[in-house]
């Protein structure tokens, strides 16, 4: 029987088959979850649907987490399907392109409050109507990167974004404890994705960052996948606030390239 069996949750953020949502979709339906999913837009809703429809998907949903009035329906469709919800993915953020290079003293405010919005708050506002849902408890995980702490050349507001991100995780997980519900996030080394081609220099990141690892290697989605697997189940049952690393032993490492 596998770890997620009987288990309903929520991945939202796939938006193609390399997206990390997507790599931990997998391997929670190959351990015995029920999933649903959401798209942003047509584009993305046929590349999302058939796939979510080879994993047997409950709810393939419109949601754009910057609209309140579409969270409120996702979730209104969530409870009238399930009636109950044992954890979820998020693993979503944006930033405009142009605050993706350069220097991050030109961050203007609108990009910034963009990114924050999309790649922060989102976690607070799925929260909200998720929560309600997990009457057994649950878990809610959400995926952050190392330019949180460390000053990563293009990062720029993503970092930002992050290290709110990162803290509201603990704000969550101290506010949701006494319901049984845990509140974690992984923090993965780059891999390319399609936010990832955003990011300007990411090709020459993903070299270097090989080479400046504990493992030698970068990481894989099958690598976030198996750990995020253990922070959805019930393996991870007394873990909450954390951040962790999914990252081949670079935050531990001097990072020089040998
Ligand atoms: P991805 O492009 O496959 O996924 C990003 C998702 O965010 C997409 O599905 C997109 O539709 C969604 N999204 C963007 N704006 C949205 C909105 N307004 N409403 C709803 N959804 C929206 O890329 P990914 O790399 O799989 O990114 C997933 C998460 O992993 C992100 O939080 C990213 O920062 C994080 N992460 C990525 C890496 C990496 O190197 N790829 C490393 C560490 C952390």
């Amino acid at each position: 029987m596998g770890i997620l069996q009987g288990k309903k949750g929520l991945i939202l953020g796939v938006a193609n088959e390399r997206s990390i949502a997507w790599s931990i979709a997998r391997l929670a339906h190959r351990e015995g979850a029920t999933l649903g999913f959401n798209f942003v837009g047509e584009a993305l809703e046929k590349r999302v649907r058939p796939l979510a429809e080879t994993l047997d998907a409950d709810i393939v949903e419109p949601l754009d987490v910057t609209s309140d009035a579409q969270l409120d329906a996702f979730f209104s469709k969530v409870e009238k399907k399930w009636g109950g919800l044992d954890f979820l993915v998020h693993s979503i953020a944006f930033a405009n392109k142009a605050s993706l290079r350069g220097r991050f003293i030109e961050t203007s405010r609108s990009d910034f409050h963009l990114a924050l919005d999309v790649s922060c708050y989102s976690l607070v506002a799925v929260a909200r109507r998720a929560v309600p849902l997990m009457k057994e408890g649950g878990s809610l995980l959400t995926l952050t990167y190392i330019g949180s702490i460390r000053a990563v050349p293009n990062y720029n507001v993503m970092g930002v974004a992050k290290a709110a991100l990162e803290s509201t995780v603990r704000y969550l997980a101290s506010d949701l404890g006494t319901e049984g519900i845990r509140v974690n996030a992984v923090s993965a080394g780059p891999i390319k994705t399609l936010a990832a081609s955003g990011i300007s220099g990411f090709k020459e990141l993903l070299t270097n960052y090989e080479k400046a690892t504990a493992l030698k290697r970068n990481v894989s989605l099958d690598d976030v996948g198996k750990s995020a697997l253990y922070l959805v189940s019930d393996l991870s049952s007394g873990v909450t606030g954390e951040v962790h690393y999914v990252d081949a032993g670079f935050r531990i490492s001097l990072g020089l390239i040998r």
